[in-house]
This record gives structure tokens, C-alpha cells and sequence, in this order.
């Protein structure tokens, strides 16, 4: 995932860039404004970390700027200032997460890791789980960009664990979410479904990302945890 981070600080750049790429984003650096919009123009990211102290300007008021005219990724923002009105701002002006420096990398790669998963109301709706994306609006999955042939009730049930990611899902919940309640559901309705898409999701050559955790649900493994 390409993370552009946008701080003048030489050294904090480096020293972010570093973390989130063992953290397993590809991070790019650009110091200014100027050369962030060269960079966006550029290439797709799929986040932005974003200092507000610039040298060609105040990163809040271009925040508001672009907002305004195009898509962007979503946007962290990473600065000194700490006060509840500039965290208001921030967030108003259309930042996604707001952050106070000092960060440990730990918390802003786990930061990273919500955003991307957010189906934002201004972004792509896609859910990201590592190699696994989750297109709210087409409703299909992919892995490694490679879309899973999926039927309506597996991408139902792909969609409900995805969103609950790192946590299980009961059985029960997976029923109620998957037949309308005046549907019979065999006893086997939910594992033969759980069975096929686990098959699907193994077959594009991944780890098992869905585990059954026994006498409770299912569970899609956050792969970044
Ligand atoms: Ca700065």
C-alpha cells in the first residue's frame, strides 16, 4: 500500500518511512506542497500523512483546498499542534485521523492499517485487509487485485467478516446476516458457505485468513496485526 508522507522534517520523514515500510506500506516523502501535488498527480496512494507546518504553506488550508475538488486518498494528519480547536480543524477541514507528534511507528502504521480498512464516505469504498480487498460498492472481493468469483451469499458473508475484521463472528449473527428471516436455514447452511469461500480465498494462494474459532464463529485474520 502507497503511503506519501508529507513532512519537511527530514528526519522524521526518514524515520516514518522507515517504520511504515517494515510495517509493510511503501512509503514516498515529498517536503512541500508543491511537491506533494506533483507526487499525487503522479501516482495512486492509498493514504497520506499529512504535516501541517510546510515551508510553501499551511497543509490545513490545502487539506480544505483539495477537498473541495477531487477525490483524495484518506488523510492522517501529523503535527505539533495539539490543541482541541486545532484537532477540530484538522478533522473539519477533511482529515481522516488526526495525530500528535511525538508518534510511535507502532501507532501510526495501526492507524494506517483503520484507515485503509474504512469505507469512507468520500473515498473508494474498498476494504483492504493485507492482500485482500473488499469492494463495498461492487460488492466483490479480490486478492492481489485478482477478482474472487464470489456468489451473492459468499460476498454477503465476505463483506460481514471483513468489517469485523480481528474478531469473531458468530454463527448466528452469520445467519440472520445471510437469509432473510423467513428462509429455512439447514443446519449446514452457514459452514458449506464459510467452506466454499475459504476455499476461494485459499485458492488465489494465501495463508488461511479464515479460521473458524471452534464453538464460537469465524474470523477473518487482520493480516497487519
Ligand atoms: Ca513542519
Amino acid at each position: 500500500m502507497r503511503v506519501l508522507i508529507i513532512e519537511d522534517n527530514f528526519r522524521l520523514a526518514e524515520l516514518m518511512g522507515r517504520g511504515i515500510a517494515n510495517c509493510g506500506f511503501s512509503p514516498d516523502i515529498v517536503s512541500s506542497i508543491g511537491d506533494a501535488e506533483a507526487a499525487l498527480a503522479d501516482a495512486n496512494y492509498d493514504a497520506i500523512i499529512l504535516d501541517l507546518g510546510l515551508p510553501d504553506g499551511d497543509g490545513l488550508v490545502w487539506l480544505r483546498r483539495e477537498r473541495s475538488k477531487a477525490p483524495l486518498p484518506p488523510v492522517l494528519i501529523l503535527t505539533a499542534r495539539d490543541g482541541l480547536g486545532d484537532r477540530v480543524a484538522g478533522l473539519d477541514a477533511g482529515g481522516d485521523d488526526y495525530l500528535i507528534k511525538p508518534v510511535e511507528i507502532e501507532e501510526l502504521a495501526a492507524r494506517l492499517r483503520a484507515l485503509l480498512r474504512r469505507p469512507g464516505p468520500r473515498g473508494q469504498p474498498v476494504i483492504r485487509i493485507g492482500r485482500l480487498t473488499f469492494d463495498v460498492a461492487a460488492r466483490s472481493g479480490a486478492i492481489d487485485g485478482r477478482t474472487l468469483e464470489l456468489t451473492r451469499r459468499e460476498a454477503d458473508l465476505l463483506e460481514l467478516l471483513v468489517r469485523r475484521v480481528g474478531t469473531v463472528v458468530r454463527r448466528s449473527m452469520i445467519e440472520e446476516a445471510l437469509y432473510r428471516f423467513d428462509e429455512a436455514v439447514t443446519p449446514n447452511a452457514v459452514e458449506a458457505i464459510v467452506s466454499r469461500l475459504r476455499h476461494k480465498l485459499n485458492d488465489a494462494d494465501r495463508p488461511d485468513v479464515l479460521i473458524t474459532v471452534r464453538g464460537m464463529g469465524y474470523m477473518i485474520r487482520d493480516s497487519g496485526a
